[in-house]
């Protein structure tokens, strides 16, 4: 997906600009056909479905914009049992050690786990949670742009 890669002096030096300022965009994410999202005139004249549409897709390209990285998958804490026969965590009542922060994710099809210390859980946390805003975005754009073909086509629902 998205990773965390070296940015150029550029980039540095503009930021990711005031949300909405379609002019900060890195020139990789800025094509023209989002020229028209921001200007009055268009905006004025297009549908529910085209607003719906280039609203999903504005918040896309801020979240994108963002100077900081995307990572994908979740965080969850896990308590475990560490297989040491005389430990505290087989006795009765078991005191399971943790919690551990754990990261999980796919690549293809296999999914992944790495256990973080407190330190990487805290600097890792903020990216894991744009790369599940970045998720939820992606359906939101798809159901949109479903809907408007759905209209513009005369398909019903
Ligand atoms: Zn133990």
């Amino acid at each position: 997906m998205i990773g965390i890669g070296p940015r150029t002096s550029a980039q540095r030096r503009n930021g990711p600009g005031p949300p909405g300022v379609l002019a900060f965009i890195p020139a990789p994410l800025y094509s023209d056909r989002y020229e028209v999202v921001d200007t009055i005139g268009s905006w004025l004249m297009s549908t529910p479905d085209e607003r719906r549409v280039n609203g999903a897709r504005q918040r896309l390209i801020d979240l994108l914009a963002d100077d900081e990285g995307i990572l994908p998958g979740g965080l969850v804490e896990r308590m475990t049992r560490c297989g040491k026969s005389n430990c505290r965590c087989v006795g009765e009542p078991p005191h399971l050690h943790g919690p551990y922060v754990q990261w999980g994710y796919s690549q293809g099809r296999e999914r992944i786990t790495r256990r973080l210390s407190a330190r990487q859980a805290e600097r890792y946390r903020p990216a894991i949670e744009r790369g599940r805003k970045l998720m939820e975005l992606l359906i939101e754009l798809d159901e949109v742009e479903i809907r408007r073909v759905e209209h513009a086509e005369g398909w019903g629902r």
